[in-house]
């Protein structure tokens, strides 16, 4: 007998829910998810599997609960006078998210954001039992302060995530509109600066705003800029109550001793890890100039991909670049696709292959 979904005593609320699925095929060029495509450097890799070899030989101990020199670490990454009581971490900045939900969400609360945003937020809110709703953003994907702060007044949700700058759309959100919605909100206001690292340099992160702003949330993840997806560790900041609320919901002993020292072990080589930043920066540039100049309408982008308009037929631009062995994203937004800027040779393809399809005509 073959058992569906439907036979077993799922929870109503996520009946007829589809996970998160981003396809991943093993295509040369995978420019879908916005990784950062360029390898750990090889002497950070050593040091990293001395940090995990140190680490197994007490493997048969559980970890550090508190995770105590890591959250030491990332406070001096972030700067802006953070310690690590303001510090927390999880496995991958989903995680982190998660915890924020079941904390400050749940069931009978909503969680908001401006649509089209992160495809996980709503995926993480249902999962705690909260419900989800949207706002709205101007046709350029980006939110003014008074708009933002009246839409937030209005719905009075438990939770608002600011995805700053925007997934999918690479739209930046400035302060005054995160703190314009901080005062209109009841709740907490979660700002994921998952891509923080490929903004401009002199532009100033909501690490900024948290000094009396005990309901303010910065999150960020070693996924995109550090180059460590596969590891799964991301992070946030903010007031150490905050921090406090979060150690009622995670699992004891969340973040494995192998990951702790894995992270350790690449944040003492920040400067390495993230050297390939500018050169990404410089890709993602390229491919706006290259997009604009074969027709298409490339969405400014403080991250390290770009989503471009102006596409006839998403679905077949995107099979046809899947042939020629490139693989984006098409994030459901109508005539428009999403590329993640990759090393110049990846970056190259994925243009060269665009090129040669038809598909404006
Ligand atoms: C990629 C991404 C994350 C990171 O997720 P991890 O779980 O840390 O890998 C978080 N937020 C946004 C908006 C992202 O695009």
């Amino acid at each position: 007998m073959t058992v569906s979904l439907d036979d077993l005593p799922l929870r109503d609320d996520l009946r007829g829910k589809k996970p998160y699925g981003a396809p991943q095929a093993p295509l040369p060029v995978a420019l879908n998810v916005n990784e950062n495509t360029h390898p750990v450097p090889e002497d950070v890799a050593d040091d990293i599997l001395g940090e995990v070899a140190r680490a197994l030989s007490e493997v048969n101990r559980y970890p550090d609960r508190e995770f105590t020199a890591l959250r030491e670490a990332f406070a001096d990454y972030l700067g802006h006078g953070l310690t690590a009581e303001n510090v927390w971490a999880a496995n991958g900045s989903n995680e982190v998210l998660q915890h924020v939900l079941q904390a400050f969400a749940g069931p009978g609360r909503t969680a908001f954001g401006f649509d089209p945003t992160y495809s996980m937020y709503p995926l993480l809110s249902r999962g705690t039992g909260a419900s989800w709703r949207t706002g709205r953003r101007n046709r350029d994907f980006t939110v003014s302060a008074d708009s933002a702060a009246s839409q937030v007044a209005d719905a009075q949700p438990d939770v608002v995530f600011l995805c700053a700058p925007n997934n999918p759309t690479g739209t930046p959100m400035s302060l005054d509109v995160i703190s314009a919605v901080y005062d209109a909100a009841p709740g907490i206001v979660v700002v994921d600066e998952a891509y923080w690292e490929f903004a401009p340099h002199e532009e100033r992160s909501a690490l900024t705003l948290l000094p009396d702003r005990p309901r303010l949330v910065v999150s960020r993840t070693m996924s995109k800029a550090f180059a460590f997806a596969g590891a799964r560790v991301g992070y946030l900041a903010a007031d150490p109550a905050l921090v406090d609320a979060l150690r009622l919901v995670r699992l004891p002993y969340h973040l494995s001793a192998l990951t702790q020292a894995a992270a350790l072990g690449a944040l003492r080589h920040a400067p390495a890890m993230l050297a390939m930043v500018d050169e990404i920066v410089a890709q993602r540039d390229r491919m706006s100039a290259t997009l604009e100049a074969l027709g298409y309408e490339p969405h400014e982008s403080w991250t390290n991909f770009v989503l471009f308009g102006g596409v006839d037929d998403p679905g077949a631009t995107w099979r046809g670049l899947y042939d020629r062995g490139v693989l984006i994203r098409d994030v459901g937004i109508p005539g428009h696709l999403r590329a993640t800027a990759g090393t110049e040779e990846e970056t190259t393809a994925f243009l060269d292959a665009l090129a040669s399809l038809d598909s404006r005509s």
